[in-house]
């Protein structure tokens, strides 16, 4: 057997531990899960009462084409039906864009520290891949243009940020998509677009009638609450989405996630809602590390990207034992910091209690 030699030693995602597995391990009866972003007040009820009435409709394979959730979404966006691209999550449209656009003669261009997805697939593609540095956890734009050449193929701006929480403006935004050639296509992940709250964040959706290589990425994962269910989607020009569609397996989202997504989008106040609730827990995290003088990323997320000064690995550790799963930075491109998701306003006091005997331990062995 002769793979392609980019695979050698290419390590599998390493999620964050299952509910289930720290449990038994530590013999805990709750775990609370705060590492993966994840909607801590679930979906709207209306999602599950679509999957529940569609339960029995199993033997026949879903509709490709997503005609029910495509409608919906043009119309709640205000684009074009053949404007879409549905993956199995927004991941898989990573993919779908990796696979359509780079192979060994071309490089892509992302942010570093940014999402690990997108240079997994590019690797697996073949392409080189140039990590820009970021600066203070935003995206150095202008060094990103500097490292375009002819052979790039796609450029990254993961806007809000994973794993920093930060984010991208309107302006500067505009400015770098206007320098950008046209021979490379931007690509906008927004998979917490309904968590942001700053003013001057870019509204990227007006900017497809004048950019052919702009992609825009949003997910029901994150703030819908339909992780489980894997549904993402990707917007652009008709063009470059017809370009993506054969790449499209056929049956790539489930009947389930369709009736699902559809419900979940068309309830507006379960989404307001949540939003509001993780800008007061924003606020209690903000509150939390004034109090402890603990330098934190400015977040227009859901996860708030903490330097505890202390290796991320060792915090973790202590958090799961005391049942919280949280994302090391060790991981992440941030070694002494540990990225926490919001949780409800309980969860995060309790989290909070654990974090200040962890600061207590600390100090006392510093003296
Ligand atoms: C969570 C996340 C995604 C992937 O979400 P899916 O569940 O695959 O839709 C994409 N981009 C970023 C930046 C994310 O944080």
């Amino acid at each position: 057997m002769q793979a392609k030699p980019q695979l050698s030693g290419l390590p599998s995602y390493k999620p964050g531990k299952p509910i289930e597995e720290v449990k038994k391990e530590f013999g805990l009866s709750k775990v609370i899960k705060l590492a993966s972003n994840e909607n801590p007040f679930g979906a709207s009820p209306k999602a599950a009462e679509a999957i529940r009435q569609a339960a029995s409709e199993t033997a026949i394979y879903p509709d490709g084409y997503a005609a029910f959730l495509r409608e919906k979404v043009a119309s709640k966006l205000g684009v074009a039906k053949n404007q879409l691209v549905f993956g199995n999550g927004s991941d898989e449209v990573i993919q779908f864009l990796c696979r359509a656009f780079l192979s060994p003669d071309t490089n892509t261009v992302t942010a570093d520290p940014t999402f690990s997805q997108y240079k997994l697939n590019a690797t697996i593609e073949g392409a080189e891949v140039r990590e820009v540095p970021s600066i203070d956890g935003v995206h150095d734009l202008d060094a990103m243009l500097e490292a375009i050449d002819e052979k790039t193929r796609i450029i990254w701006v993961c806007n809000p940020n994973n794993p920093s929480g930060t984010y991208v403006n309107q302006v500067a935004f505009e400015s770098f998509i206007e320098r950008v050639p046209k021979h490379v296509l931007v690509v906008s992940d927004e998979a917490y677009y309904e968590y942001v709250t700053a003013e001057d964040y870019p509204e990227t959706l007006p900017l497809l009638e004048k950019y052919e290589n702009l992609m825009i990425l949003r997910t029901f994962s994150k703030a819908y609450g339909l992780a489980a269910l894997r549904v993402g989607f990707g917007v652009a020009s008709p063009k470059l989405i017809s370009l993506l569609d054969p790449i499209r397996p056929p049956f790539n989202n489930t009947t389930f996630a369709h009736l699902a997504a559809a419900a979940a989008l068309e309830d507006e106040q379960f989404i307001t809602e949540c939003v509001a609730k993780n800008t007061r827990g924003l606020e209690q995290f903000v509150a939390f590390c004034e109090k402890h003088n603990l330098y934190y990323y400015p977040s227009q997320t859901n996860f708030v990207l903490i330097d505890f000064k202390c290796p991320g690995n060792e915090l973790f550790d202590y958090l799961l034992r005391r049942g919280f799963i949280v994302r090391s930075g060790e991981a992440l491109g941030f070694p002494t910091c540990v990225r926490i998701t919001i949780g409800s306003e309980e969860q995060n006091d309790e989290l909070f209690g654990i974090l200040e005997g962890f600061l207590a331990e600390k100090s006392v062995q510093q003296g």
